[in-house]
């Protein structure tokens, strides 16, 4: 029979995953259960909304089954199951595309959640099996099929027997090399550990035959062998849990396990909330951007799940725009299951828990910002552009909230600082919370404007990103303090320079100002002399509200 050829994506990123990418081969397990898992899911919501198709829950099961003679590891679950079609699609291809770009991109780091992260999974399998053979009977079919591949040469289908609607996995456990053991995989205890450490709270039984000793019958001090089937995993979900139970490490391989990132999250929050609404949540905040963060391609949401069935991947409106980066996923006894995205987006409860989160948001980051310098920082590398087009966004709606959680570079302290400590810092006769906008902090340095400020004793903040300055407009006064541009006419400073009477120089000077106004004729407006300057004979100021850093991004937008 004809072997078929992986599509050429596929084909590459097997390569790349047998040639190991990742560093911990164990978790081709958590992928597989977590498959095994998402197919029961299907059958269980296809119940919900099916009156002929009755779940019992007791039937629904993964198990996971190892013979060392053989070398194989089985993984077989009760759930949906695929047709002959959909072995070939999902299987023989990776969807989406853009995957490997990225990983080509991104080589040099950490490689071993980029797979869950493109959903190509199943392909983890191929780090520890020489030879993976999956058999699956769909759901309302009466026929099986048997999908074979020993890797990136190609895979079969073939007609094959099943009795029961479902799939199994038989993993051919790759043979011990000098650099990698996989013995491992095919031991009862180490399994057991794998599966405890990362697929507890799958809501369905992992069942493994567990061998135990006994006590012979009639005979003393000689013992039997026998095994028992167990359920391995907890089956509790983490939100359900307690805070108390709980370590960093469990909401990291949560966090991996459910592929919100492949970093590791900077800060989690875990919500039981049970006020007006009842609901568990647990958020992330991830500690890099994720590459497509600042495109349209990203999508914003949660993952929503009614009384412990997932009913939605990415719940946009559980979030809002400028805390788009945060993950994770919420629990909520009080959503209907079968609540259209139509309708979610007018419920009452999910608004309210939009809300709750919004808050909860808010008080980690000021907290984080309070007591983890270092990591707000960290954070604020990542999305603090976000926040300052959250400043900007709906005409200023949101700017109390997020106002004080900004961070800009300061001329005094030459690092990060809020907006609170430069007013904070203000000596008494400073009227204006000073900046200057520039591509760097180097270039704003060499500003002629800067200097006057700064010999007041004034600090100065320096906006560096083409956003900041729209911010800073929308905020107008922090506590009070007016924002204003070192390059504006006016700078509010009673200087010596007044008493060197400008228009008397400007009168002095006016042949030789009119010459250059005609010489920079359609340049420049004015030609005028200057209270604002030390060392630096000239520079270059504007009138009214807009900078010459906002006009260069107003004329470089799109129209
Ligand atoms: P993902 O789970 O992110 O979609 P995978 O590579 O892990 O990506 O799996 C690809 C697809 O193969 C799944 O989306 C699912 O449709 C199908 N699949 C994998 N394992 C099973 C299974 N045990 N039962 C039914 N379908 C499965
Ligand atoms: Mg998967």
């Amino acid at each position: 029979m004809a072997k078929k050829e992986f599509q050429a994506e596929s084909k590459r990123l097997l390569d790349m995953m047998i040639h190991s990418i990742y560093t911990q081969k164990e978790i081709f397990l958590r992928e597989l259960i977590s498959n095994a898992s998402d197919a029961i899911d299907k059958l269980y919501y296809k119940a919900l909304t099916d009156e002929t198709l009755v779940f019992n829950k007791e039937d629904y099961y993964i198990k996971l089954t190892a013979d060392k003679a053989s070398r194989t590891l089985t993984l077989t679950d009760t759930g949906i199951g695929m047709t002959q079609e959909e072995l070939e699609a999902n299987l023989g291809t990776i969807a989406k595309s853009g995957s490997l770009a990225f990983k080509s991109e991104n080589e040099a780091k950490e490689g071993h959640n980029i797979i869950g992260q493109f959903g190509v999974g199943f392909y983890a399998a191929f780090m520890v099996a020489d030879v993976v053979t999956v058999i699956s009977r769909a759901h309302g079919s009466g026929q099986a099929y048997k999908w074979e591949s020993e890797g990136a040469d190609g895979y079969t289908i073939v007609p094959a027997e099943k009795e029961t609607t479902g799939t199994e996995i038989i993993l051919k456990i790759k043979e011990n090399t000098e650099d990698d053991r996989y013995d491992e995989f095919l031991e009862e205890y180490r399994l057991r550990a794998i599966v405890k450490k990362y697929s507890d709270f799958i809501r369905y039984p992992i069942k493994m035959d567990i061998k135990k000793q006994r006590a012979k019958e009639g005979a003393e001090n000689e013992f039997e062998e026998y095994t028992e089937e167990e359920t391995v995993n907890s089956m509790v979900p983490i939100w359900r849990k307690n805070k108390n139970e709980l370590t960093a490490e469990d909401y990291e391989n949560f966090y991996a396990e459910k592929r919100y990132g492949y970093d590791k999250p900077l800060k989690h929050v875990h919500i039981s909330a049970d006020g007006a609404v009842v609901y568990n949540a647990i958020l992330f905040i991830p500690e890099n951007t994720p590459f497509d963060y600042y495109t349209k391609e990203y999508e914003k949401g949660l993952e929503l799940y009614s009384n412990g069935v997932l009913i939605m991947d990415k719940c946009p409106d559980l979030l809002p725009d400028y805390f788009s980066f945060v993950k994770g996923m919420v629990d909520s006894e009080d959503l209907s299951l079968n609540i259209s995205r139509e309708m979610l987006q007018h419920d009452r409860q999910l608004s309210l828990i939009a809300k709750n989160i919004k808050n909860k948001i808010k008080s980690q980051l000021q907290s984080l910002l309070k007591d983890e310098r270092e990591k707000y920082e960290t954070f604020y590398q990542a999305f603090g552009r976000q926040l300052k087009f959250g400043v900007y966004s709906d005409y200023g709606a949101n700017k109390e909230l997020l106002q004080n959680l900004l961070l800009f570079y300061s001329s005094k302290e030459k690092k990060l600082v809020t907006l609170d400590e430069y007013v904070s810092r203000m000596p008494e006769d400073q009227k204006y919370i000073y900046y200057a906008a520039g591509e760097s902090i180097e270039r704003i340095d060499k500003l002629p404007q800067i200097e006057l400020v700064s010999d007041k004793g004034y600090e100065i903040l320096y906006l560096t990103d083409d956003i900041d300055e729209f911010a800073v407009k929308v905020i107008q006064k922090y506590q009070d303090k007016e924002f204003k541009s070192v390059s504006s006419g006016d700078l509010g400073i009673e200087s010596e320079g007044d008493k060197d009477k400008p228009e008397e120089e400007e009168s002095a000077a006016k042949d030789l100002f009119e010459d250059m106004q005609k010489l920079l004729d359609g340049k420049v407006k004015k030609v005028k002399a200057s209270k604002r300057l030390k060392t630096h004979p000239v520079c270059l100021s504007t009138e009214g509200e807009l900078t010459i850093e906002m006009e260069k991004i107003l004329k470089a937008m799109p129209n």
